[in-house]
């Protein structure tokens, strides 16, 4: 049997085991010690942001996003329909209903103009209008944050970015040239976990550019304990914070996150060459944005009709390539079946033909060319 070529595993090296021993040599091995404070000051230094908190995971930072948008029971939360599940699952903690955005099928990410229309719409009909907007920069690739800042702005409403996905992703030109993902909305949401970009095992970070914001993010991470003598608390809060541990690890990654993303641009760059003019449909690469192809995923042909993608996924699985399909829409997530959608057809054909292809920051490029070689042979044999 070939050897197994997983999807994506995290890249820890000799660094990440230096920084943790230095953690548990500290003594601080849960939410006190100085990684939580570094990796705090140097992820906001990263990506721009004026304020970042540590927290115990990108679903987490969401949350308290959430509650901070004052979002309560019965408001409504516009949130990217085509996305993985935590997204909404936050907006769903506090109870709210849902309308749920499709996306556009250029950029996978929620289309914007659409949200205008039904905001306009509701506006007029006297209908209440969102309390906040959730966009997802999905799969790496940055989501028309400036449309949404707008919208949002317009109508008093907070505009929260679910970068959970997209850490080191960029804007190049336009408005927003040079700014980070997760920079743009009133609070921004990262996220740690083991088959993110960098990793801290389990982890996420809040950002904000407003100093009252983050003061209260971090107060509600921590239980909403109050610095007084006996145990006082001004609020229900969470015990959200990240680890010492932790953040000694994302201390570490951090160092190494361009070479990650540079690594993924180049794996992207080689699938896209490898692709290109097959029935292969490659992702977003759109001018002006850079994405970071978080887990690199195509669209099986159309063509090849029902079934195509899973068939494809077991065709790699048979010489030991894993692959992953994408997410299945949250309209069809059996939860959320009597939320308000907004169309949902390009969620719809994402789910049916999108498959992630390994692009681990340490694929080595032979194995990258197995994988392309297997997905050549499949579309030979069904006569692409
Ligand atoms: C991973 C992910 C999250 C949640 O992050 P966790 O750290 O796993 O809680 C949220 N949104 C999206 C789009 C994600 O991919």
């Amino acid at each position: 049997m070939a050897s197994r070529i997983p999807l994506a595993v995290p890249n820890i090296g000799e660094r990440e085991a230096e920084l943790v021993n230095e953690a548990v040599a500290s003594g601080f091995v849960s939410s006190v010690g100085q990684f939580v404070s570094e990796f705090e000051e140097k992820f906001a230094d990263y990506v721009g942001a004026k304020h970042a908190v540590a927290c115990a995971s990108g679903t987490a930072a969401l949350h308290i996003a959430m509650r901070l948008a004052d979002v309560q029971p019965g408001d409504l939360v516009a949130v990217s329909d085509f996305t993985f599940m935590a997204s909404s699952n936050a907006a769903s903690y506090q109870f709210a209903d849902l309308l749920l955005v499709d996306s556009l099928a250029e950029t996978w990410c929620m289309d914007v103009d659409s949200l205008r229309r039904e905001i306009e719409r509701r506006t007029a009909a006297g209908e209440k209008l969102p309390k906040a907007i959730e966009i997802v920069h999905i799969l790496g690739q940055p989501a028309d944050a400036h449309a949404a800042r707008k919208l949002a702005d317009e109508y008093g409403i907070i505009l929260i970015e679910d970068a959970a996905e997209a850490l080191g992703a960029m804007w190049t030109e336009g408005p927003l040239e040079g700014r980070h993902v997760g920079t743009v909305g009133h609070m921004g949401a990262f996220s740690f976990n083991g088959n993110k970009i960098m990793t801290t095992g389990g982890g996420g970070m809040f950002t904000t550019d407003d100093p009252e914001l983050a003061a209260k993010a971090k107060h509600l991470s921590t239980q909403a304990r109050l610095p007084d003598r006996g145990y006082l608390h001004d609020e229900i809060g969470f015990n959200y914070r990240l680890t010492n541990i932790a953040a000694a690890l994302g201390v570490a990654q951090l160092e190494r996150l361009d070479g990650f993303v540079a690594t993924k641009r180049k794996i992207a760059a080689r699938y896209a060459d490898a692709f290109a003019g097959t029935g292969i449909q490659t992702p977003p690469n759109l001018p002006g944005q850079e994405s970071t192809y978080w887990l690199y995923s195509v669209l099986v042909p159309a063509s090849r009709g029902a079934g195509a993608r899973d068939e494809l996924q077991d065709f790699l699985a048979e010489v030991n390539i894993e692959s992953r399909s994408l997410w299945r829409p949250l309209h069809m997530q059996p939860p959320l079946k009597d939320e308000l959608t907004l169309d949902g057809a390009t969620g719809e054909d994402l789910f049916a033909r999108g498959l992630s292809l390994p692009c681990s920051t340490d694929l080595t490029d032979d194995d990258q060319d197995r994988v392309i070689e297997r997905v050549h042979e499949w579309l030979r044999l069904n006569g692409e």
